[in-house]
């Protein structure tokens, strides 16, 4: 595409964000759609959050997406939050609107829409989640909004367990979430379950290791879904593999985040057809 004086920016904050891969879902969306757009991150230092905000306000930004760690402080900043973004307590999306930006979370929608279009249901399913960080809080009001029998949400820090359990059946009005300490994983009932990996552990540089390693556990999962897509074949997948389940990573979690932000900054939505394509170009940047 050529750069002119028309072309609307949009970008990635964060710190860091030199090894991201939204500007190739961006990008590539905008080459398809024949969009005078260019998408670019931006390294933004502790303490400048709420200045990046503005300034990208001045500059005339047409949205931003928000990365580790600032997808809670950046809220701050906005002029409005949208209800979903506002209960999740992150924001990962900015939308220009007049006099500021309005704030979005596409985190929860963009699993949503991985998990559906690989057929993973959540409704009715009895799941395993493990975490409790950021990732994880979407992950819990995903599995509750969408009428999952039972959550059983496993955390190395019980008190963070149950902080979001409580606050997701507050704020969903069900009694769905049951905190658990991640040492206690033996105690979870003979059933057989989703499993939502999201905690950091196996995340690129320490692939060779997995949250829990006790195959038993791996016994009880049907399916298996690792937030985490670098390595794309995790040890978490590996060992519900071993035993038999499926398992997935998160690539197309990444995939649809990003497609979810793009149709809000340009109203309007992307093909299966075309995600298909970007989806194409993002397992090529990672050799898969
Ligand atoms: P976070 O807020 O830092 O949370 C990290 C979580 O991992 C916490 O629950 C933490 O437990 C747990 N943890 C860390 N080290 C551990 C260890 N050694 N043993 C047991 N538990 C451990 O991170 P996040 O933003 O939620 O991200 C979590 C993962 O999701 C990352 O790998 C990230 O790459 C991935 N992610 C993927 C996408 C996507 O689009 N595919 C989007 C967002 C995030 P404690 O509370 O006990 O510390």
């Amino acid at each position: 595409m050529t750069i002119d004086g028309y072309t609307r920016t949009c970008g990635l904050i964060g710190n860091p964000v030199e090894h991201t891969l939204s500007p190739f879902i961006h990008n590539t969306l905008a080459k398809l759609l024949s969009h005078n757009l260019v998408y670019v991150p931006f390294h933004v230092e502790e303490g400048q959050v709420l200045s990046a905000v503005q300034g990208a306000y001045a500059l005339n930004l047409l949205g931003l997406n928000v990365t580790v760690p600032y997808k809670s402080q950046v809220m701050e900043g906005l002029i409005e939050i949208d209800e979903l973004a506002e209960k999740i307590g992150a924001v990962n999306t900015l939308v220009r609107v007049e006099s500021g930006f309005k704030g979005y979370n596409t985190d929860m929608p963009g699993l949503y829409r991985a998990m559906s279009s690989e057929g993973i249901q959540i409704e009715g399913q009895e799941v395993i989640l493990l975490g409790a960080g950021g990732a994880a809080r979407a992950v819990a009001f995903l599995c509750a909004s969408k009428n999952a029998a039972r959550v059983y949400l496993l955390n190395r820090s019980i008190e963070k367990a149950r902080e979001v359990a409580g606050e997701v059946n507050e704020k969903t009005g069900k009694d769905v979430m049951y905190p658990m300490a991640l040492s206690d994983y033996h105690c979870l009932p003979n059933q057989r379950f989703l499993a939502i990996q999201a905690t950091s552990v196996g995340l690129y540089p320490d692939t060779e290791q997995a949250v829990i390693e006790d195959e038993a556990f791996y016994r009880k999962i049907h399916t298996g879904y690792d937030l985490i897509y670098k390595p794309s074949n995790t040890r978490f997948m590996q060992l519900v593999q071993k035993q038999g389940g499926k398992a997935y990573h998160g690539l197309k979690m990444l995939l649809y985040q990003g497609i979810i932000a793009y149709e809000l900054w340009n109203e309007l939505a992307v093909s299966e057809e075309m995600a298909s394509e970007v989806y194409e170009v993002l397992k090529k940047k990672m050799g898969m």
